[in-house]
């Protein structure tokens, strides 16, 4: 039975709701998961959403001081369909700003990993992550442009779950990098994440790049570990990872290996044609259509865009700078149009390696890291830990993280790998290793007793 299921068949008055809230509302405020607590909630399944989502009259900024303040007059597609079945807004959860950075500290608040809050909570969906693994009855709805849904899961034990590109409307969300961002959906268990996937995906009138191409399930129970990528990966981490290959094997799955020579590539194409795109982007926070006003119109034009521009954080300003370098008529063969080249052929040879079996690899190469030390490490260092999750990113294809393990205390997982609309095989086949596997909570908000 899901946990959708369950929560149904329970008897719930508005106590509940309310008890719900104000336990939510106290650990909020050290770990950080919400931008915004709904105390409207009274009935329903209770789902969060990314604050890069716009949700009908409710403070949507993607943790930007940019668009503090913006209203949206329109509810997200997603959001729509969640509401048409009753589900109900429990609030907006934190990230890196417009989803830029790995590890959460890109935010005006630091959301915390509720195992150790001196650790991150991954990014960039990192509020979506922490309200997963706090809150018993729940699903996050997050999106991932290069990891943003594979990390933060695995740093906070939870699954994350990213669908086909195309596959869920983008109608409603603050653009990142329209190519490659995606919406998914993270739960406590596999069972949960099938049902809403249903809900949320389909053609959308106003999302030209979404379909209705049917989903698959075809498992062929064979896993394929790319050696390089294994290669970048810590001791610690890879001998946890052995251990969850044997157990796989175990289950009747037969463990290959394949080569694959573009890491560095497909890092530095993702985040040429992500920085990119997000420079477009962003040209549109100008200080008096959304969010921050900047008033001052006696102000000469470059006073009056340098005052509304400083808002951005730092990594954003990066963003804006290196993305409209790169695009930029002088060098954009260098940079723009060969990022694209290199995309399509780590396609191809992805797509082929898929058509043998689910890839399988951890999720981030090195353990948790503490607040402290993400923020020591330089922005080349942070773009470089993304290297197992861009691959299926840049490349579309639908992958999933589990929780496998504990180290320290803190959870750790792994991601599957499956070819483009064959997502129902993924989802079961973390249902099926969920019956070999207790995953751990260090709370139950939400709890009926
Ligand atoms: N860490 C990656 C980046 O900063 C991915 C983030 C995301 O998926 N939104 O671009």
């Amino acid at each position: 039975m899901s946990s959708i299921e369950e929560f149904a068949s329970m008897e719930k008055g508005r106590e509940y709701y309310q008890k719900l809230v104000e336990e939510l509302e106290r650990l909020n405020e050290r770990v950080h998961a919400f931008n915004n607590i709904n105390h409207g909630i009274s009935s329903g399944f209770p789902f969060s959403a990314k604050d890069n989502l716009c949700v009908k009259g409710v403070e949507t900024t993607a943790s930007s001081k940019v668009l503090s303040g913006y209203m949206p007059p329109y509810n997200a597609t997603v959001i729509k369909r969640l509401f048409s079945k009753g589900f109900s807004f429990l609030g907006k959860t934190n990230m890196d700003e417009f989803g830029f950075g790995s590890f959460g500290i890109n935010a005006p608040e630091i959301a915390r990993n509720p195992f150790d809050e001196r650790y991150v909570a991954g990014g960039s969906s990192s509020g979506a992550a922490v309200a997963t693994s706090i809150l018993k009855y729940h699903v996050a709805i997050a999106e991932s442009t290069g990891g943003s849904i594979a990390t933060p899961a695995s740093f906070c034990g939870v699954v994350g779950f990213t669908p086909t590109y195309g596959t869920v409307s983008r109608y409603g969300l603050i653009d990142y990098s329209n190519s490659m961002d995606k919406i998914g959906v993270m739960a406590r268990v596999a069972k949960d994440i099938k049902p809403i996937f249903d809900l949320i995906r389909g053609a959308d009138g106003y999302d030209s790049t979404t379909t209705n191409s049917p989903i698959t399930s075809i498992n062929k129970k064979r896993l394929i570990v790319i050696d390089q990528l294994i290669g970048l990966v810590d001791q610690r981490i890879r001998s946890l990872f052995e251990k969850l290959l044997d157990k796989l094997n175990s289950m009747g799955y037969s463990i290959e290996h394949r080569s694959l020579d573009m890491i560095d590539a497909s890092i530095a194409s993702y985040y040429i044609i992500a920085m990119a795109e997000a420079s477009t982007n962003l040209a549109r926070y100008t200080g008096f259509k959304y969010g921050l006003k900047v008033e001052n119109f006696e102000k000469g034009y470059n006073e009056f865009f340098t005052d509304a521009r400083s808002a951005f954080g730092e990594e954003a300003k990066r963003r804006i700078l290196l993305g409209t370098f790169v695009r930029s008529a002088n060098v954009r063969d260098k940079y723009y149009f060969k990022a694209l080249k290199v995309k399509d052929l780590l396609f191809n040879k992805l797509n082929e390696i898929l058509k043998e079996g689910f890839i399988i690899m951890p999720v981030m190469p090195i353990p948790t890291p503490r607040i402290d030390d993400a923020r020591k490490l330089t922005p080349l260092q942070v773009y470089k830990m993304d290297a197992l999750t861009i691959p299926p990113n840049l490349c579309g294809f639908p992958h999933i993280s589990f929780p496998y393990g504990y180290d320290n205390g803190l959870p750790v997982g792994a991601q599957v790998i499956t070819s483009k609309f064959n997502d129902y095989s993924i989802i079961n086949f973390v249902e099926e290793w969920e019956e070999n596997f207790e995953y751990k909570f260090k709370y139950n908000i939400g709890e009926v007793r």
